[in-house]
């Protein structure tokens, strides 16, 4: 099988965990206390994708353990599926400082690490929690309510938008969009046996 430029055929999470562990590429490793490269199943139903770890991730090394996380739990079900059978990562694996938004500088640093994640994990879909996954990945600079609610792709994958859980726990109308958008994720993965 023809291989995509770059990627060894013998990629796996841990290799990339691993050079992920030593990255130097962009100015958050300085701050970091670890690095948070994400974690799951392979070819997951869903590859949910966030913005950056925070304080307890950093602490922790795992994506999506804080109050976001403990929120994100409670989604995960709600589509029938379990956080163990999914995989969760970020766009930029490093804390940015008082988790600031990363940098255009650093989310292009960190880029090439998701994207191989995402063609190693092989996930059956991709669900963009929130402004700076969805734009990253769907190259975008459009408003987060233009591209929530319907079906697109990354690389062939279907791809869904939604609020970041940070925001929906700060503001609670954006809950049923949410739900809507969970429904949408729900009918693109195929019935589990
Ligand atoms: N917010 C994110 O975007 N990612 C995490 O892992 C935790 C909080
Ligand atoms: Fe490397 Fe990404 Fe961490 Fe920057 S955020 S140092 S590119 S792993």
């Amino acid at each position: 099988m023809a291989q995509t430029a770059g990627t060894p055929v013998d990629d796996s999470p841990e290799t990339i965990a691993a050079e992920i562990a030593a990255c130097v590429k962009c100015e958050l490793c300085a701050g970091r206390k670890t690095t948070v490269p994400g974690e799951g199943s392979l070819r997951p139903p869903v590859m949910f994708v966030g913005e950056g770890p925070g304080e307890e991730e950093d602490r922790t090394g795992r994506p999506f353990v804080g109050a976001a996380g403990r929120y994100l739990d409670k989604w995960i079900p709600a589509i029938g599926l379990s956080r163990e059978e999914c995989f969760i990562a970020n766009v930029v694996k490093c804390r940015p400082p008082r988790n600031r938004e990363p940098h255009p500088e650093e989310i292009t640093a960190c880029l090439p690490y998701l994207e191989r994640q995402i063609r190693v994990v092989k996930p059956l879909t991709l669900c963009c929690l929130g402004r700076i996954a969805a734009h990253t990945l769907l190259q975008t600079t459009a408003s987060l309510g233009g591209l929530r609610g319907k079906v697109h792709h990354w690389q062939g994958i279907p791809l869904v938008v939604t609020y970041h859980p940070s925001a929906v726990l700060r503001d609670s109308t954006l809950r049923k969009p949410v739900w809507d958008d969970l429904k949408l994720l729900k009918t693109l993965i195929p019935a589990q046996k």
